[in-house]
């Protein structure tokens, strides 16, 4: 039996880690959720799973708790994600958005804990940090994100196999078929409705963008232990090919499935074995897959993101904290689509370099937040 500390219990990855661990209940136990201010799930899966920590991390919201049961401690306010993050537990999956993520794999790591991390802004701002920290602790980190789990799949598991080259392939995003000139008027309805994949928002955006696979080269880096020019990114509109590998003999290694996040997360939770998950079966009769190249004109913010990705050091940091108020600005529907790519740039250009250790990565997210905010504020009359 395997026990789980879930970060991000009520979000979308979360609760396709909560619908694995229903069906095989033989083979994994919730020990701690943790929430950010979805109070009515948090309660809801408290009296489900009895698990021994629940938090809330917005303290404001806990104060609507009805109740909780016997034997669960509630634990609220923002530090309290740690009370998870240590907790008994054998996996700490950390299913969390944006940078909350970071502290509480960083404490994860520190308890000697292997950690499944879905959190992209931990290995984007401290991937360099937190995988040093992972290797001196001997602790594993475990990929949930789709394109990293089929390379980890495609290496037989193991990150430190060795290969010439990782092909990552993109979906497009919301827009990839949107006239040029249009971008400018979407809304965020426009940009939820991703073609191939259920999502949370942020992420749905950032496809759009296609931030979210300029990040995707930053995990797969750190990850993987390569140079960023050693891993190639492909527009792959059917979203079968979930990332390919290359060896030194020319080898390719692909993995193909269904677009459906439970297969990486139920790999992240049970690998080497897999598990029934009663998903459809890939049915390849009469389908093409076809690859191109990222088009920089749609997607300007991607080599944006790659450009902070090869300068390194806290850049990719700043990058992704005035990413995540550029794209809460636009799901309120206080910017345009369009301005998102701005706020990258204003944050690559205004970050001075500095060696990356846990309190640069705090001070830098800090930073960059509180410019992209002013930014908001005196260019977008907020
Ligand atoms: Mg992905």
């Amino acid at each position: 039996m395997k026990k789980i500390a879930l970060i991000g219990s009520t979000g979308s990855i979360g609760r396709q880690v909560l619908e694995i661990v229903d069906k095989f209940p033989e083979k994994f136990k919730i020990t701690a959720i943790a929430a950010n201010r979805d109070y009515k799930g948090i309660e809801a899966q408290m009296w489900r799973y009895k698990p021994d920590i629940a938090v809330l991390s917005d303290a404001e919201y806990a104060n609507k708790i009805t109740s909780v049961p016997k034997e669960t401690s509630l634990y609220y306010g923002e530090n309290a994600l740690m009370h998870a993050a240590v907790s008994d537990a054998d996996l700490v999956f950390v299913a969390v958005m944006g940078f909350a993520g970071f502290k509480a794999t960083v404490a994860a790591i520190k308890c000697g804990k292997d950690v499944a991390i879905a959190n992209k802004e931990t290995l984007v701002a401290g991937g360099e940090y937190v995988t040093k920290l992972a290797d001196s602790l001997g602790v594993n980190l475990i990929p949930v994100d789709s394109e990293h789990s089929a390379i980890w799949q495609a290496l037989d598991f193991d990150r430190k196999k060795p290969f010439t080259k990782l092909i990552i392939t993109a979906s497009g995003g919301a827009f990839r078929d949107e006239p040029i000139e249009n971008l400018e008027k979407v809304t965020a309805k426009d940009a939820l409705n991703h073609p191939n994949w259920q999502m949370g928002a942020k992420i749905t955006v950032d496809c759009a963008t296609m931030v979210n696979k300029g990040f995707e080269v930053s995990e797969a880096k750190w990850l993987f232990n390569c140079d960023a020019d050693k891993i190639e990114v492909l527009l792959h509109r059917q979203s079968i090919i979930h990332s390919m590998v290359e060896f030194i003999d020319g080898s390719v290694i692909s993995q193909m499935a269904v677009p459906d996040m439970k297969i990486p997360i139920s790999l992240a939770l049970n690998y080497p074995e897999r598990l029934d998950l009663g998903l459809d079966r890939l049915n390849l009769k009469g389908k093409s897959l076809t690859f191109e190249d990222i088009d920089v004109a749609r997607y300007p913010c991607f080599p944006l993101v790659l450009k902070a990705i090869k300068a390194g050091s806290n850049y990719p940091c700043a990058v992704s904290a005035a990413n995540e108020v550029a794209v809460n600005a636009f799901l309120q529907g206080k910017i345009k689509f369009t301005d998102i790519y701005g706020f990258l740039a204003d944050a690559l250009e205004r970050t001075t370099e500095k060696s990356i250790d846990y309190e640069t990565v705090i001070e830098t997210d800090i930073l960059a937040r509180s410019r992209a905010i002013s930014r908001l504020s005196t260019k977008f009359n907020q």
